[in-house]
């Protein structure tokens, strides 16, 4: 078995822009200094916002680029079943709980709290609403039919889970352990009733299925690390190591997105750019550029 195989996972939902093809590159230098293997992973569990177009503009910017990948790719949009088996655990072992709380009620139940705490995402911590019902109202609840999320009972996983620490590489390649708190998440939703994951379940199934051994992505992500290495203790998964990377800021220093409409790389495909000119001005070390270029 390859002892380092790693995966570049974007979602779908728009074009790729100079961050991902920054991170795309990165991911795949770091496995062949490896001598591993680095797959592409469509995460397009969000059936509202993927669209197909945008996994064809995926594949086809990622490949100007000069990146090759394993084939099949796998789509998450084909794998719910395994989704659903890993809640099917979890909900066994009454780890969730199904809560039918809308925005306006959490927003209700802490408005008296001007200091209640956020998750690193910046929600306010989920405050419990539901969990604790009895099963008769419960079962009231199911046959109303509103929708509902299943969250994870975070003070039962924890305590479940018991002491976990995770492994983080920096950007020279040093190892360092770190304790794991998700407990600052509260209870993070895991599925919905219409779409039966989340990108925590569905990233930690697939990383385990695909013997993901190194996860290189963006620093943004660095906090969703804990509910991931949390979630792969309680359903014995292995736990991959991580390394997360410094995001590309934009020239006025912002962070680069989608919603911000952040010019998709293969804007510069169209506009007569090799790949190489705009491989060499990305930031080192996958290219030896600044970002800040206001022309860029
Ligand atoms: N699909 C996620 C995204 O596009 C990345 C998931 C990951 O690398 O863990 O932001």
């Amino acid at each position: 078995m390859q002892t380092f195989i790693t995966r570049f996972a974007p979602s779908p939902t728009g074009w790729l822009h100079l961050g991902h093809a920054y991170s795309a590159l990165l991911t795949a230098q770091t496995a062949a200094a490896q001598n591993g293997q680095c797959l592409l992973r469509i995460e397009d569990i969000d059936q509202g916002r993927s669209r197909p177009h945008f996994v064809e503009g995926i594949l086809e910017d990622l490949a100007w680029l000069g990146l090759t990948w394993p084939n099949p790719v796998w789509r998450q949009s084909e794998r719910f079943a395994f989704y659903e088996a890993a809640l099917d655990d979890l909900r066994a072992r009454g780890l969730v709980y199904p809560c039918w709380a809308t925005r306006g009620e959490i927003d209700r139940a802490i408005s008296d709290f001007p200091r209640w705490p956020r998750d690193p995402d910046g929600a306010p911590v989920y405050p419990g609403l539901y969990r604790d019902i009895p099963e008769a109202r419960r079962k009231e609840l199911m046959w109303e039919g509103r929708p509902y999320a299943w969250r994870l009972d975070m003070a039962r996983a924890t305590a479940e889970a018991g002491t976990l620490t995770f492994t983080e590489h920096d950007k020279d390649g040093n190892a360092q352990t770190l304790p794991v708190d998700a407990a600052r998440f509260g209870d993070v939703v895991l599925a919905r009733k219409d779409t039966p994951t989340s990108y925590h379940l569905s990233v930690v199934v697939d990383d385990a299925a695909q013997n993901i051994t190194h996860i290189i992505r963006g620093r943004d992500l660095r906090p969703a690390a804990h509910v991931h290495r949390l979630l792969q203790a309680l359903l014995g998964l292995p736990a991959p190591a991580y390394t997360h990377h410094d995001l590309l800021r934009n020239p006025r220093g912002g962070k680069l997105s989608k919603q911000a409409k952040d010019m998709g790389f293969r804007a510069f495909r169209q506009a007569g750019w090799e790949a190489s000119d705009l491989i060499a001005r990305l930031p080192p070390p996958v290219g030896t550029g600044t970002f800040e270029t206001p022309d860029f």
